[in-house]
């Protein structure tokens, strides 16, 4: 079987690494529009049971990554300059350009061929007379564009800018830190990656992006009024750039999976908002899920497209639906800010995707809600 696969991104990797590795003979090749040592971001996290597919499927792999996982057991929120610790929420982090280097060095011990700085956006069955075409190639995906009335694509874009910078102060958790000046109110999600970095994406609402007047400031001037609203976070490091503009988080759903031979996976087929930090993992258990579809049924393409989109559609379908009561959280955060008080604050963001409740959050995070009372109980 030939497959080409659009998009270097973890997506495209993984799903390549599998398929490679159970079948020699297959001849895969992955285009790569960037180079091989460049990325856009900077770290990714994950949530302990996010990797837990990684263990259950492909212990090797997981066993490859661990060490470059930088991970912490509790989470930390910083309201009204009170910081609340909620206990019980692992997580790990892992730059993202060492994962892509980490899931490259993969492919290629197993031969699939690795075409960097070879962007692909038509269609590429003729030209490449391919079998199976994976439209991995992220939230842009120009290979969805073509079929999207096929697919059923929906896009669209949430409200809040934010912006993805990095810095060198190491913060020792993924912390979640609200900062409110004459303008409005600011979040940053923040975390270190590895022993020199960290992560920092700032998110603001519409109304506070106005006020600050950021549609006319420089790149330079962005990041000095960033830095004045986080200085106590970031204790006099700058924050760093990598191509860092403000954007809206884009929405993508597509209600059909596959159009003939070409398949969608990770980002190119749906997007779950950052602050539920799992897009990384949905696009690895996608790869992963194809590769189980095709194994599954290995001489019948078309049924194991569909066998992808049945298993797979509607668990994405509910992080998905997560992610979307989480952005709305954020889109209301001057409200929460400024109304509530820091652990009945916290707790609004630990219940904010509706999959936790109180009950719940007392088993997940004794010690935080040992000293939590609602305000109605
Ligand atoms: C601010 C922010 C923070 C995030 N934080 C997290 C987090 O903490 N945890 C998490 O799990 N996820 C996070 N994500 C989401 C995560 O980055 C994506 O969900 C994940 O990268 C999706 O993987 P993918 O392989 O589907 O797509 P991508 O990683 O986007 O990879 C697609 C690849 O395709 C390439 N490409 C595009 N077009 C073409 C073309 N025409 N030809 C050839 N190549 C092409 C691109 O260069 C890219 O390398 C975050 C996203 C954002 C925006």
């Amino acid at each position: 079987m030939k497959v080409t696969v659009v998009g270097g991104g973890p997506a495209g990797l993984y799903f390549s690494y599998l398929l490679q590795r159970d079948h020699p003979e297959f001849q895969i090749r992955v285009f790569e529009r960037n180079s091989r040592d460049a990325t856009f971001g900077f770290g990714v996290v994950f949530s302990d049971n996010a990797l837990e597919f990684l263990r259950h499927d492909d212990e090797d792999t997981y066993r490859y990554l661990k060490p470059h996982l930088e991970s912490w057991p509790d989470l930390k929120i910083v309201h009204k300059d009170q910081v609340m610790l909620i206990d019980g929420i692992g997580l790990a982090a892992i730059g993202r350009l060492e994962l892509l280097q980490l899931l490259q060095r993969r492919c290629e011990q197993v031969g699939v061929q690795l075409s960097f700085n070879s962007a692909l956006f038509q269609s590429p069955l003729d030209q490449h007379k391919a079998d199976l075409v994976v439209a991995a190639d992220g939230v842009s995906s120009a290979l969805r564009r073509v079929y999207a009335s096929t697919l059923g694509s929906t896009e669209s874009r949430l409200k809040n800018p934010f912006i993805w910078y990095g810095t060198t102060k190491l913060f020792d958790c993924l912390s979640l830190t609200f900062r409110e000046n004459a303008d409005g109110v600011f979040c940053a999600h923040h975390y270190p990656y590895n022993k020199k970095m960290s992560t920092f994406i700032i998110e603001t609402d519409a109304a506070t992006f106005n006020n600050a007047g950021f549609e006319n400031l420089s790149a330079q001037a962005t990041r000095d009024y960033c830095e004045r609203v986080f200085a106590s976070d970031l204790e006099g490091r700058p924050l760093i750039s990598n191509f860092s503009t403000w954007r809206r988080f884009p929405q993508i759903w597509n209600e059909c999976w596959s159009a003939g031979n070409l398949v969608l996976l990770g980002d190119a087929a749906h997007t779950a908002h950052f602050s539920i930090g799992s897009g990384t993992r949905l696009a690895m258990e996608d790869a992963n899920a194809l590769f189980k579809s095709i194994k599954a049924f290995p001489n019948n393409l078309a049924t194991a497209l569909k066998d992808y989109q049945k298993i797979r559609q509607p668990v994405v379908r509910k992080l998905v639906n997560a992610a979307k009561r989480s952005a709305r959280w954020y889109e209301q955060m001057s409200v929460l800010v400024r109304s509530l008080e820091p652990r009945d604050f916290a707790c609004s963001y630990m219940t904010r995707t509706g999959r936790v409740d109180e009950e719940r959050l007392k088993k997940i995070a004794p010690k935080f809600m040992s000293s939590y009372r609602s305000p109605g109980a």
